[in-house]
């Protein structure tokens, strides 16, 4: 399988080149080139089988440059650290299903996808005899699912900068309590922009960039959307008993890179009626969806702050696909877009987005009742980011078809949320517990480019 950049730049590269570069090198997002199509009586034919076997059968084609018994043993060392043996089990409450996508080391769903990268990112360094070195920056929930991806790994060191004391107590803990050598917490003294605005710096000095092989774990990279669209096909699986049978997603959105996977899902086979693209209050692709208003505004603070976002940046990978994979059209498109801040779409466009998506935006007061009355009616409680997916399914007018809402994180992560809701935070699960007891290791840097540019170079591998 080749993939090939949204902006169309460059010439097209196998799997393992595709995942080693991240974001492609003319700035586009990665693609294949053509996608595989899994009949209906093949994937009838996976009930039964195990999370770690259906991701096998999904992701070969994809990986087609991976042997399959290395491949094979990558799936099932990144699904070992899960503490649920279904990885992803879905329940029922209410009238609708929940698929639990937080069994991972750092209870969100990110760790299904960074398992498995960090994996593959290990197995590939040690092939090519290279060494990386990832910086990021995180608001949270990102940084400690990267860094448990790539904890104790080969030849590759994290950097991970997060705004000192302006995360949650336990998001904080989470990623300072990793004491591996290769792992790296820097707490800046300033926002979570400042510590971006680094980053990113540091990525456009291109010479240090290549001496200090920099790379990066964003969901801009195309395995961690390949891992995702795993647990799409193992719900469906769960949820269905025979192949006739179409359901619906709730996916609570914030860079588009979850339910991008379920639109790859869906064009790959699986039997999904529509996909509702639930947001908080950062609505701009709610709108798109609704009527085509796709214009920025300002970022404000939700309770489900891994969906503050505006700008989603896997949202290219989708328009590729709406502009009939014309990367002219695409890159037009953004222009037009960096210049007046819109883009815009025609009736037709509109329409080939409603056979996919429908959408909606759920507001702090239907997050804290949703929350408060999810609770109240079957003793489930749900984080706020889930929260808003389960609001928008209830919601939504689809009828006829089995409703599945992914619960992207455990409501302990987010317990000020759901104090909110139902009067006291949850009860921490042993994972969380007594984190504040345990060694820590993290460095307290000024918001100052140079001294961390040089902590950085000081400490690459
Ligand atoms: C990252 C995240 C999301 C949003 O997922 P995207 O792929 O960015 O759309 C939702 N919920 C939680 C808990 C997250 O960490």
């Amino acid at each position: 399988m080749k993939y090939i950049s949204t902006r169309g730049g460059i010439d097209p590269v196998s799997f393992k080149d595709a995942v080693m570069m991240g974001l492609a090198t003319d700035g586009g997002l990665l693609l294949p080139s053509e996608y595989p199509l899994f009949p209906r009586d093949v994937i009838e034919s996976w009930r039964g089988l195990s999370y770690q076997e259906v991701a096998f059968n999904i992701i070969s084609p994809f990986a087609d440059d991976i042997p399959p018994s290395d491949l094979k043993r990558l799936i099932d060392r990144s699904y070992a650290s899960f503490n649920h043996p279904e990885i992803t089990p879905v329940v029922k409450k209410d009238g609708v299903h929940i698929l639990e996508l937080f069994h991972g080391p750092t209870l969100a769903f990110k760790d299904v996808a960074l398992q498995l990268l960090g994996n593959i990112f290990e197995y590939l360094l040690k092939e090519r005899g290279e060494k990386m070195n990832i910086v990021g920056a995180t608001s949270g929930d990102t940084g400690s699912a990267a860094i448990y991806g790539v904890r104790g790994k080969e030849n590759i060191n994290i950097f991970i900068l997060h705004p000192h004391g302006r995360t949650s107590k336990i998001q904080a803990l989470q990623m300072t309590t990793v004491t591996d050598k290769n792992v790296y917490n820097i707490a800046v003294n300033g926002t979570f922009d400042d510590c971006q605005n680094i980053v990113k710096t540091l990525f456009g000095d291109i010479a240090f960039k290549q001496r200090h092989s920099l790379g990066a774990v964003n969901s801009i990279n195309w395995a961690r959307v390949l891992a995702q669209v795993v647990y799409y096909f193992f719900a469906w699986l769960k949820v269905t008993d025979n192949s006739s049978k179409d359901v619906v997603f709730s996916v609570p959105t914030g860079n588009f890179g979850d339910i991008f996977a379920g639109y790859v899902a869906k064009r790959i086979g699986l039997p999904i009626k529509q996909l509702i693209l639930a947001t908080n209050e950062n609505n701009i692709l709610s709108r798109m969806v609704k009527n085509g208003d796709y214009s920025t505004g300002e970022v404000v603070a939700t309770l489900s702050p891994s969906m503050d976002i505006q700008v989603a940046s896997n949202f290219e990978r989708y328009l590729f696909h709406l502009f009939d994979e014309d990367s002219a059209r695409v890159n037009a498109a953004l222009e037009a877009f960096s210049n007046t801040g819109k883009m815009s779409f025609t009736r037709e466009q509109l329409q080939r987005v409603h056979q996919d998506f429908s959408s909606c935006s759920v507001s702090r007061e239907e997050t804290i009742s949703t929350i408060a009355d999810f609770n109240k009616s079957c003793g489930y409680l749900l984080d706020p980011h889930t929260a808003v997916g389960v609001r928008a399914a209830l919601d939504s007018e689809i009828s006829g078809s089995e409703l599945i809402c992914l619960a992207t994180a455990h409501p302990a992560k987010f317990g000020d949320a759901v104090k909110l809701a139902i009067g006291m935070e949850p009860e921490l699960p042993l994972s969380l517990k007594g984190l504040d007891a345990l060694p820590s290791r993290c460095v307290n840097m000024n918001a100052e480019l140079a001294e961390i540019r040089a902590f950085v170079e000081a400490n690459a591998i």
